[in-house]
Formats: structure tokens, sequence, C-alpha cells
């Protein structure tokens, strides 16, 4: 392939685990044609970390960013974006109650919050159960939420949020929690979103559209301010879920000879270096 004039390739939300494909689903990204990847950390209960302390959380983060570190080895940049998953909540609460699991779900984001500052990664993520919580639940997931607003904006760096599925209320809900954190809703990436590329651009916040079926051909319709991701999980037990490795690559170069190549360079280099203050280049090894 002639990478010399070709734009970079973005993967914006995939996680890599040792156990399973790690390094290898990277190079698969890679000769397909991919060059950058935004590497969530996993859940901690999907790598054998069970959290009784704030410390745990070291454990699962620093995997992240070695992970990174044996991804650039193979010539593919990874950002890690570091964070509590919010269905940890669920996870944790009938172990060590509520209050203990607020607590400590909160000290992980403070952690990710401090791997930012000290340059090991370049976001943060939260967000809210994606299922019905009862009420209690509900409402401590909000203020783990907004914590995280808090620690994003002092931190100054994005969050990617997961969260029940995008509809124009919570959007707008979440844009305006983001602004009462002091953190700019342009901060706030909606990871796994549908193609509503307009209504995020009205409220502020960023879509990561995941690259399903006619996805992306539809958030095209509607511009280019938005990110591609698979969210693939690279688990032992869910092999290839949810999308595939070379999914972003091959998608993107399908569709670059319909729709040119400026909107690429947009989606793929210019949002998330607006918006994680990187710098993404396409670098031949
Ligand atoms: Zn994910």
């Amino acid at each position: 392939m002639n990478t010399e004039t070709l734009f970079p390739i973005t993967d914006h939300h995939m996680h890599l685990d040792h156990r399973c494909l790690g390094v290898k689903a990277a190079k698969a990204f890679q000769r397909a044609g991919g060059s950058h990847i935004f590497l969530v950390s996993k859940p901690s209960w999907t790598i054998g970390v069970t959290v009784q302390h704030p410390d745990d959380y070291h454990k699962v983060f620093d995997e992240t960013v070695h992970m990174a570190g044996e991804v650039k080895k193979v010539g593919v940049t990874a950002f890690p974006v570091l964070g509590v998953h919010p269905a940890a909540i669920t996870k944790m609460y009938g172990r060590v109650g509520l209050d203990r699991t607020v607590e400590l779900m909160k000290s992980g984001l403070e952690l990710a919050a401090r791997y930012v500052e000290e340059g090991q990664a370049v976001g943060m993520k939260s967000g809210r159960p994606h299922y019905e919580v009862e009420p209690a639940l509900w409402e401590a997931s909000n203020e783990i939420l907004m914590y995280a607003m808090e620690l994003a904006r002092d931190a100054g760096c994005p969050l990617q949020l997961h969260t029940e599925s995008a509809t124009l209320e919570n959007i707008r809900e979440i844009a305006d929690m983001a602004s009462k954190s002091g953190l700019t809703p342009g901060k706030v990436i909606k990871h796994f979103s549908p193609p509503m590329v307009d209504e995020f651009a009205r409220c502020g916040l960023w879509p990561g559209v995941l690259a399903g079926k006619g996805m992306i051909k539809e958030s095209l319709l509607q511009g280019d301010r938005f990110m591609m991701e698979t969210d693939y999980i690279d688990d032992p037990e869910r092999p290839g879920a949810v999308l595939g490795p070379k999914t972003i690559p091959r998608k993107t170069l399908a569709l670059a000879g319909e729709w040119g190549d400026d909107v690429f360079w947009k989606i793929h280099k210019d949002n998330p270096e607006q918006i994680y203050s990187v710098e993404i280049e396409r670098t031949t090894i």
C-alpha cells in the first residue's frame, strides 16, 4: 500500500488484551491500513482484577499503558484512555456496599486523571449504566459521572462516555451536566454512538460512531464532525466482538473512493487532534 499520501486511519475506541490477540490485533489493523488507536482500559473484572483498594486500579491502567508501548513497537500509535467502566457499580455494590463502591470508583477516576497529568494517558473514560438499574444506583452513577467531568476539567483532558443509547434528550442532559461541571461539551465524546452527527453538533458533544453496517455512510451524509470506532473488545470469551480490528481501515478505504479523502483527514486526524490535543501523523517504519 502506498502510505505516503494516505491520511492517517484512527480507531477511536479499541481494547487490546495480551490474553487474547493483543499486539496481533494491532498488526491486523495496521496491515489493513490503520495507523492510530485510542486504546481504552478494559473493565477491571475482565482482566482478573477484583478492586478492593484504590491502588488496584494501578494494575488495570498499567496494563493499558504497557500495551500501548507494545503496540508502538509494531508501528501503530496507541493513545491510552483510562477510566472506570460504569457497569462496575453493579459488579461491586453487592460485595462492598454502595458507599464504598462510589468511593472506589471515584478513586479509580482520580488515578486516571493522575495518569493523564503525568502524560501516560490522553483522556479519561466514565459514563453511567447502559441498562436499567434501581434508582439508588442511577443516582450514584450520575454522581460518579459528574465527578469524572470535574476531574477531566481539572486535568484539562477529554472524557469518553459509555452511557445508555443516545437520544436527543439524554445527549442534551449530558451536555448540560458537562457545562455545569465546567467541562466544555467539546471535550466530551459519547462512545458507541449512533449516526446522530447533526444532533451531537447542536449540543456540542462529539460522537464516536460505531462503524456498524451503514452507520458511517449515514454519518457522512450529515458531515464529518465525528470519529469512527469498533469497540473491539479482544476478549478470549467473545472473540471478534464488538467489531473486528480491521473494520475501520477497511470501511474507510472502501468509502474514500466515493466520498473523497478530505472528510477522512477530518475524521481520522483533525477531529481527534482537536479534542485530545495529540498529534496524528502517519509515519512509515
Ligand atoms: Zn469499550
